[in-house]
């Protein structure tokens, strides 16, 4: 089970800025949270926000996605903020609903957009509701 609540950020390109934008008005709140990332978003964040604890992984259409998507089968992640693109299409697609499929499957939190993104943080900084429940799942135990 994961101790603390651990966020994993991903923005497409034409999103990027927006994400980073979300982490400079919540980064009080994102500072209680251990942060993952795809790489080129998380070092967008992090160059914005210094003082959060952003681990990158991968850029997301080099292996990012599959990364943050291995982490939510293996319960690591307490919710994704995932700011897609709609209106572009991506050469990772595929990894892109993977990712998407794999937080639908361990019924993880999953934040699309700046407004939803906005509750899920707010219920987390609250508590980490269902992280036992994810857990479980990923144990093989539904
Ligand atoms: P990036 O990856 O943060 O490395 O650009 C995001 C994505 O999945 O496109």
């Amino acid at each position: 089970m994961t101790e603390h609540p651990t966020v994993a950020l991903v923005a497409h390109d034409a999103k990027k800025a927006s994400l980073v934008e979300f982490a400079k008005t919540h980064a009080k709140r994102l500072s209680g949270f251990r942060i993952v990332a795809t790489g080129t978003t998380g070092a967008r964040v992090k160059e914005a926000c210094p003082e959060l604890d952003v681990v990158p992984v991968k850029s997301g259409p080099l292996g990012g996605d599959q990364q943050i998507g291995a982490m939510i089968a293996e319960g690591k992640l307490t919710a994704l903020i995932f700011f897609a693109d709609p209106l572009t299409t991506m050469p990772h697609d595929v990894d892109v609903k993977a990712l998407m499929r794999l937080a639908l499957v361990y019924d993880l939190p999953m934040a699309l957009n700046s407004a939803t993104a906005e509750y899920v943080i707010d219920a987390l900084a609250e508590s980490a509701p269902g992280t036992r429940r994810r857990a479980d799942m990923a144990a093989g135990h539904q």
